[in-house]
Parts: structure tokens; sequence; C-alpha cells
């Protein structure tokens, strides 16, 4: 005990040497007292060690809200000498640097024509520091996922001209000396257009998909069989090719981006012919009412996918087949479930009746906010 403490305050101090929680006395703006489980929660073994010391002195230069912390005491112990009662939240530092977040009330007390105030901890570190712990993690993701897209803008992007090189010269190498070279060498040049050819599909691929981060233009009426009308044109080469056979119910007007919905109905339709081994492929699309919502299907007589592997296929450059089996860049699927969920829906898929597959998704029917459509 502070040798200047008169008898008065005395009895005060006695009282909080004994109280369980953390409870200190101030004097002006330092402290006279501080009980054992306050300099516990500080880390002060040694009792002189806290007296005397503001508590600007031992806390962090400034608290959470922005405010330095030595106005803020200054002003909160002010109005606490002036006989109000107060209670906030305040981040102390420990004698180790640890932040220590305590919920604060000051009392004022007059003791023997004396004005001092009485300050009770109770420790919220702990939650606190888990919520505090959770946002810095998130918000450290958010910068990571932010980093990572700009990666792969800027190494699609820049990566494009080079390959582009890559691919032109090796083609004309293998037009213009195909004479001159070795059945090897023919080989290698094969290799090296196919693999850069490979290369710019997965670089167009990636800048589609980090395109779709940029805000979706205002939603529109839509009319779905416009849509499956562009997206068969677009696979017109396709559907010769392989003679399949596409069919399509009468289709809804819902909400949504035209460009972006021809996109996830061509990958989905180019996919039903792609992994397919029937000799005449089959997709279908079909639309049925879901509340305020249409579900659309779109159904293939192929090679089917298997439960487990249900969910996977909408991860980015996830594949199921080797590039012999059939090519691709994995990306189909993640755009498509990007551009659905960012019109509100869903997408999955389930098994059909006679193998083959089947892809659903949502989308918010047009006459929900737009009627006489
Ligand atoms: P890509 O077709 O370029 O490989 P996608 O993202 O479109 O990429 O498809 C991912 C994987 O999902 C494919 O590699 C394939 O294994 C599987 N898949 C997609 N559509 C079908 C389908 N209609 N039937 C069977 N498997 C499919």
């Amino acid at each position: 005990m502070d040798q200047n403490t008169e008898p008065a305050v005395e009895f005060s101090l006695n009282l909080i040497g004994q109280w369980p929680e953390p409870m200190l006395l101030l004097d002006g703006e330092r402290f006279i007292d501080a009980n054992p489980a306050a300099r516990r929660l500080l880390g002060y073994g040694d009792r002189s060690a806290l007296l005397g010391r503001t508590p600007a002195e031992l806390s962090p230069a400034f608290q959470p809200d922005g405010e330095p912390s030595a106005g803020k005491v200054r002003r909160l112990l002010g109005r606490a000498r002036d006989g109000e009662t107060l209670r906030f939240e305040w981040v102390h530092l420990s004698a180790g640097g640890q932040e220590v977040q305590v919920d604060v009330t000051l009392s004022p007390i007059r003791q023997g024509g004396r004005q001092i105030v009485l300050c009770a901890w109770h420790e919220i570190g702990g939650l606190k520091q888990a919520e505090r712990a959770a946002r810095l993690a998130n918000e450290a993701l958010a910068r990571s996922n932010r980093e990572l897209k700009h990666f792969a803008e800027v190494a699609a992007h820049d990566l494009q001209t080079p390959l582009r090189t890559i691919s032109q010269f090796t083609q004309l190498l293998h037009r213009e000396a195909l004479n001159q070279l070795s059945e090897q060498a023919r080989q290698w040049s094969t290799l090296i257009m196919d693999g850069s050819k490979r290369m710019q599909a997965l670089v167009e691929s990636l800048l589609s998909y980090s395109r779709l981060e940029a805000p979706l233009p205002s939603l529109e009426p839509v009319d779905f069989r416009s849509v499956f009308e562009e997206a068969k044109s677009n696979l017109a080469g396709r559907i010769r090719e392989t003679g399949a056979e596409i069919c399509a119910s009468e289709l809804p007007w819902v909400l949504g981006n035209r460009t972006q919905l021809v996109q996830v109905l061509q990958n989905l339709m180019e996919n039903g012919m792609k992994y397919n081994a029937s000799p005449t492929p089959r997709v279908a699309i079909t639309a049925r009412r879901e509340g305020d919502a249409w579900a659309f299907s779109v159904s293939d007589n192929g090679i089917g996918i298997a439960p487990d592997h249900r969910e996977q296929v909408f991860e980015m450059f996830l594949r199921l087949h080797t590039q012999q089996e059939y090519p691709g860049t994995g990306i189909g699927l993640a755009i498509c479930r990007r551009i659905v969920e960012r019109h509100g829906g869903r997408i999955w898929i389930e098994s059909t009746e006679g193998g083959g597959s089947a892809f659903h998704f949502t989308l918010v029917a047009a006459n929900v906010y737009a009627t006489g459509i």
C-alpha cells in the first residue's frame, strides 16, 4: 500500500484486496492499488510494478474503435470523477505484451474528502479474441482469394501472347519444313502443337472464369427458347460430327443475363454429346416450375457420372478422364456453377433412368417480377 494513503481509503483497499474479481483503485489518473486478481490478469506479480502507473501506460496506443487510449482514458476518468458510473470495453496490455480485453466498470467513491475511482474488470478476452481471430482469418482468406484471382487473371492474360507465338511458329515449321524433318522431329513438333493448343484452351477458360468476377449486369427477362436456339447453333458443327439428336420441351422466360445463360446451356449440351459412347448421342432439355423458379434439366444418354463424383465435377480443373479418352480443360462445369449461383440458382446432378446423366439448375422465373411476359 502507498505510504501516503489515508486511513479512510485504506479500508477500501483492504476490501478490494479480498475480492475474487480484478479490482483497482485510481486517484486522479494513476492506480493506487490493484488486487491480486487484477495483477494476475495483467501478469504483474509485483504489486509495486502497477502502482503509480496510468491505465494508458498499460494499454496499446489505440483502442479497437481507433481512439487513442490516452485521450479516451482521460475523458472517461473525468466523467467518473464527476460522479458518473460508466461501463465500457477496454483493451489492456499485459506485462508480457499480450492484449487483454476487459469489460470495465468505473464507479466514483468519495473517501475522506478525496474523489477516487473504483475500477472493476471482467475479462471478456477469450470470446472476443476468438471472434477477432475468426474475423482476421476471414479477412486473410478474402485477401488471398483476391490476390489469387488477380494472379490468375494476369498470368492468363500475359500467357496468351507467347502462347500464340509458339503455336503459330510450330505450325509454320511443321508446314514449311515438313520434308526436312526426321520422323522423330515431326512427332515432337506435333506434340508441341498439341501442347500449346491445350494450354491456349486452358488459358482461355481461366480468363472466362475470372471474367465472371465482374459484377453481374442487371438481370432482365430472357426467353430460354432463344437461349437454347443460340446454344444449338453455336454447337452446329459438333452436332453434325457426332450425329447427335437434340430436343427441347416448351421453354419459359427467366430472369438473367442472356450471354451467360447461353454459356451454361451450351457447356451442358456439349458435355452431353462429348461424354457419350452411344451411336446416337441424345440430349434433352426440359423445364418444370418450382415455386418462384424454373428448374431446367439437361439429360443425356451418355457414360454417366458415379454418385461419388457428382459434387466434385463442379470443381475447377477436376476431370474424371484423361485427355486421350476425352479432351477438355475441366473448367466448363465450374463456370456453369458460378453463373447459376450468381443468378441466385443452384445446380446439381442426378442419374437418369437409362444410364446417362441429368444436370439440373434453377433460375428465377421472369413473371415473378415482370408479369405479362
Ligand atoms: P471438361 O469437359 O473440359 O473436362 P467440365 O467441367 O465440363 O470440363 O467437366 C468436368 C468433368 O465432368 C469432365 O471431365 C467429365 O469427367 C465429367 N462430365 C461432365 N459432363 C458430363 C456428362 N454429361 N456425362 C458424364 N461425365 C460428365
